[in-house]
């Protein structure tokens, strides 16, 4: 016979089972199911599981994100708990008390969600899609590469240099990407790289 028995659902019974056979051990057979019956399914039975990473710092440790169906606004998932990921070479499972509020984070109502503008002259930002926030960028940087690009030193020297725009990268990517970021904008001639990671 194959048995499909999960990590949580071996957890969920096994509490029970335990409790169950040891008293029905001792004789008190008509307890183990009342006890069955009264011990509480594992609360995250019911959720969707997701791996991600915590992007707060260097570290970049490892998270279970755990969803469910929300109460308020059926039909909508919602984060209902977050914990360390076991598997995680990074962290093993721990969280420093920053991740572990996370989600307290996700569930902000200032959390921000979308790309935020101020135009020139405005006193409040608005939201903005994806499409308007890179065309944006990608104009003011063409704009100000050709206006300051130094192609040679006083020397004579070709150096190529793009010395007014910097470039802040983020510590939560993989080798590859920041491999590519550093690429980018180096190739663009940039010289004020840095990294949330300083490693
Ligand atoms: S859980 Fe703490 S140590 Fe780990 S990445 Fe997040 S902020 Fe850094």
């Amino acid at each position: 016979m194959n048995i499909d028995l999960t990590r949580r659902a071996f957890l969920g019974g096994a509490g029970a089972g335990v409790a169950a056979t040891t008293l029905g051990a001792f004789g008190f057979d008509g307890v183990e199911a009342a006890h069955a019956a009264a011990v509480k399914a594992f609360r995250l039975a019911k959720t969707v599981e997701a791996r991600s990473s915590c992007p707060y710092c260097a570290v970049c440790c490892g998270m279970m994100i755990y969803s469910a169906e929300s109460k308020s606004e059926p039909g909508k998932m919602e984060v209902v708990h977050i914990e360390g990921d076991a598997d995680n070479p990074v962290n093993r499972g721990t969280l420093c008390p920053k991740g572990a509020a996370a989600i307290d984070y996700i569930r902000s109502p200032k959390r921000v969600k979308a790309p935020m503008y101020r135009k020139p002259g405005a006193s409040e930002f608005e939201e903005v899609s994806w499409d308007f926030a890179m065309e944006r960028i990608a104009r003011l940087m063409k704009d100000d590469r050709d206006a300051n690009f130094v192609e040679t030193n006083n020397d004579g020297v070709t150096v190529n240099r793009w010395s007014s725009m910097g470039f802040l990268s983020g510590s939560s990517v993989t080798n590859e990407t920041g491999w590519l970021t550093f690429k980018v904008a180096r190739g663009l001639g940039m010289l004020q790289i840095e990294n949330q990671a300083r490693i």
